[in-house]
Order: structure tokens, then sequence, then C-alpha cells
């Protein structure tokens, strides 16, 4: 079990319930996809489960195994979408792991050959650049 009890107030808890806006790239029952807004690499992206869940360890099994559907699914575009030859995952676990924010999230990065990855949370991205990577990894779904 996670250390301590799932707070609905965190941030992407506001994304689900459509509070403060994220640029969204996919969709489903269970889970949504959305550009980090501090990408530590071009197609910086994020999934999460629309279950409230703080972390690994007190997910439920079915929310992990669809998260991951959602991971495999959306991580073939951004790899697509960015020209990529690898694709870096990274899931946090509470404050001594790296985790910021406190409900579940799979972390997705297309990787170039020879290309370091920025800072966590390094800095934040110009909405308009955000809003273009976006729309590419859409069009890969797409397609
Ligand atoms: P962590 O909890 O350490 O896995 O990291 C949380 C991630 O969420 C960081 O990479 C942040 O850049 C990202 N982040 C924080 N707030 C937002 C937001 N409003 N929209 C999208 N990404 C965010």
């Amino acid at each position: 079990m996670a250390d301590t009890a799932y707070d609905p107030d965190n941030i992407f808890g506001k994304i689900l319930r459509g509070e403060i806006p994220a640029h969204k790239v996919y969709e489903d029952e269970h889970t949504l996809a959305f550009m980090d807004v501090m990408p530590q690499g071009e197609g910086h992206t994020l999934v999460i489960p629309k279950a409230p869940s703080r972390g690994l360890l007190d997910a439920e099994p079915e929310t992990l195994a669809a998260v991951m559907r959602t991971a495999q699914v959306v991580g073939r575009a951004v790899k697509t979408a960015f020209g990529a030859e690898g694709l870096t995952l990274f899931q946090f676990n509470e404050p001594a792991g790296g985790q910021t924010v406190f409900h579940l999230h799979v972390h997705l990065i297309p990787r170039h050959e020879g290309v370091p990855l920025r800072r966590h949370e390094g800095g934040m991205a110009d909405p308009t650049v955000l809003a273009d990577h976006a729309g590419r990894i859409r069009a890969a779904l797409e397609g």
C-alpha cells in the first residue's frame, strides 16, 4: 500500500475533472494521456488512470493494466510523431522515490541516440509548442 491516502485535490485530479486545462492526446474509459508541461525531452507525455490511485503501490491491478495498455498505444504514437529511435518510461512513487504529483502517472519520453534527458521539472515549455506536439501525437494515433 501507499504510505498516505489519495488526495483528490492533486493537479492531475483537477485535470481529470476539467478544472484546469491540459494538452490532451488520448482518452478512453479508464485512462487519459496529455503533454508534460515541463518536458525532459520533445514529446514528453504522461499517462494517468481515471481511478483515484496515488501510485503503483495502491493501484488496482486492472488500473495498472489499463495504464500500461495506454502507455503502449500512446508510446508507439509518440515514437512515430518525433521520429525517435527509442522510448523511456518513468514512474515515481512517494517523495523519496521522486514523485511530486500524487496521482499515478507514467512518463513516456521519446529518445534519440546520444541526446540526454533534460532535468526533471527543469522548466515550463511554451504552450504553443506543447499544443503543436500534442497535435503531432494525435495525428500519429489516427494514422
Ligand atoms: P513526478 O510526480 O515526479 O513523476 O512528476 C510529475 C510531472 O508532472 C512532472 O514531470 C511535471 O512536469 C508534470 N506536471 C506538473 N503539473 C503539470 C500539469 N499541470 N500538466 C502537465 N504536467 C504537469
